[in-house]
């Protein structure tokens, strides 16, 4: 947990109403991060007269408030001390809600993290019926040092506390309070401190299984809080339930932005293949349509492998589609909402000679078929229909550097070529060496065309050309 200090913090007060009654004593037992506690508690000038009955039940009187400090000269001090700390009392909602209200009148807005120990009770003993004090100083064999005084009814929260984290197993007393707490609680077979060093920056991290087989990559801006976000207390997602069970390790990279985080979860999935992100596309399949005149004059889309050809340089490509079946759907949905003619695009046989397609006895094709709308029209129609999928050809002479910074003591030099991420550097060393390995024409890749392109287009990056360097004429 990453609370400065624990406060067990019990109050009197002359009624049960946070707003209309006062508090008469505040009793109180801090503990630091060593486990060393101090105790303070103070009796409280109510400023109002106790009814009887609540003297009789705490055994403070009148008479005994009477030359005690009030609310408000306490205040600055008790503030101070309550900062930082995690605010544990035995039905919080009352202690807290009057400390609350006391200090928004002494002028002093607060607020903490609170635990109630009646609800970590119950979320430790379900079982149990009884949660109040008495039934906790029977059940855990707590020593009451009096009773209903504020600072004896602390420290027996405190005697609780160390009972607890003595008898149960750290990570069921860990979880519960995480989850009380609305924190993220830790996987079970991951270290204790395994996320205290993951950074709030830019970069990548990766999970391992038990026998180091990698389950997940990600990538953030934010390390740090993506990592804990898959251990949210409640769990939304199945996957994140499954991963949490599975973990056993994570490591991360951090990188200069968002870009570098990209491209690095799209190299490290390729090539470490986890086994809970999401089945990968295999580029075998990875197809387009291509823009070709056919002998007659004709234009007509075909369906295009990027394993056949390289999308990197082909110019008139559409796309991308994971599958063949994808890429045929995806142009029929586009000829039904613009009207095109399936004949025309040479998706559908003529019924027979100066037949129309069957679209246009629907009245959904314009005619070019049956010669009622010009080809030239209908080419047009059909490139402006296809304009959103337009392949950009790598407009670069050949590999650049893209250079992302976080500021001037953290760059990173992207090298890309064709579309394709050949690795960062850090330094001129590790670019000289990144450059000596690149392969002359690498292949076009998907994840790293739809993260450039995006990246390029919004004018992320400053580019350096590297070619001369590699290729002097
Ligand atoms: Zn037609």
């Amino acid at each position: 947990m990453d609370f400065q200090k624990l406060i067990f913090i019990d109050l009197e007060t002359t009624g049960a109403n946070p707003v209309s009654d006062r508090i008469t004593e505040i009793g109180l037992v801090e503990v630091d991060a060593s486990g060393k506690a101090v105790t303070w508690s103070s009796l409280v000038n109510p400023e109002v007269s106790i009814p009887a009955f609540i003297q009789g039940l705490t055994g403070i009187s009148n008479a005994m408030v009477q030359g005690a400090p009030t609310f408000a000269q306490l205040a600055p001090a008790l503030h101070e001390r309550l900062q930082g700390a995690l605010f544990i009392a035995h039905n919080a909602r009352f202690d807290y809600g009057f400390l609350r209200n006391a200090f928004s009148e002494a002028g002093l807005p607060f607020r903490s993290d609170v635990l109630c120990t009646v609800k970590l009770s119950r979320a430790l003993f379900p079982l149990e019926k009884k949660h109040n004090l008495d039934a906790l100083i029977t059940r855990h064999d707590l020593q009451p040092d009096g009773r209903h005084r504020a600072l004896a009814d602390a420290d027996l929260l405190w005697q609780l506390w160390q009972k607890l984290q003595r008898t149960l197993p750290e990570n069921q007393f860990q979880s519960v309070l995480n989850s009380l707490l609305q924190r993220p609680s830790l996987p079970s077979h991951l270290a204790s401190d395994a996320i205290d060093k993951i950074p709030d920056t830019p970069g990548v991290y990766l999970f391992y299984g038990e026998n180091n087989e990698p389950l997940y990559v990600g990538k953030s801006v934010r390390l740090r809080q993506r990592v804990l976000s898959h251990f949210n207390a409640d769990h939304k997602l199945y996957k994140d339930m499954r991963l949490s069970q599975q973990l056993h390790r994570i490591e991360w990279r951090q990188t200069a932005g968002e870009i570098g985080a990209l491209l690095l979860e799209a190299q490290l999935i390729k090539d470490l293949q986890p086994i809970h992100n999401r089945k990968l596309r295999r580029q075998g399949d990875l197809c387009a349509w291509r823009l070709q005149e056919d002998a007659r004059g004709r234009t007509l889309p075909v369906l295009t492998l990027a394993s056949e050809q390289d999308f990197g340089h082909a110019d008139r490509l559409y796309g991308l589609f994971s599958t063949k079946r994808k890429a045929e759907s995806a142009l029929r949905e586009l000829a039904e909402l613009h009207q095109l003619c399936l004949v025309e695009l040479g998706m559908e046989g003529r019924a027979g000679v100066n037949k129309p397609c069957f679209a246009w006895q629907l009245h959904q094709c314009k005619g070019v078929c049956v010669g009622k709308e010009d080809a030239s029209f209908h080419r047009a129609r059909l490139e402006a229909a296809l304009a959103k999928l337009h392949i950009k050809t790598w407009p670069y002479a050949g590999m650049v550097g893209l250079i992302e910074a976080r500021d001037e003591d953290d760059m990173e030099v992207h090298v890309v070529n064709n579309w394709c991420y050949l690795g960062t550097a850090r330094s001129e060393a590790d670019l000289w060496s990144l450059l000596e390995q690149a392969p002359a024409r690498p292949s076009f890749d998907i994840d790293t065309y739809k993260i450039l392109s995006r990246a390029l287009a919004r004018k992320q990056l400053r580019i350096r050309p590297l070619q001369a360097i590699t290729q002097p004429e």
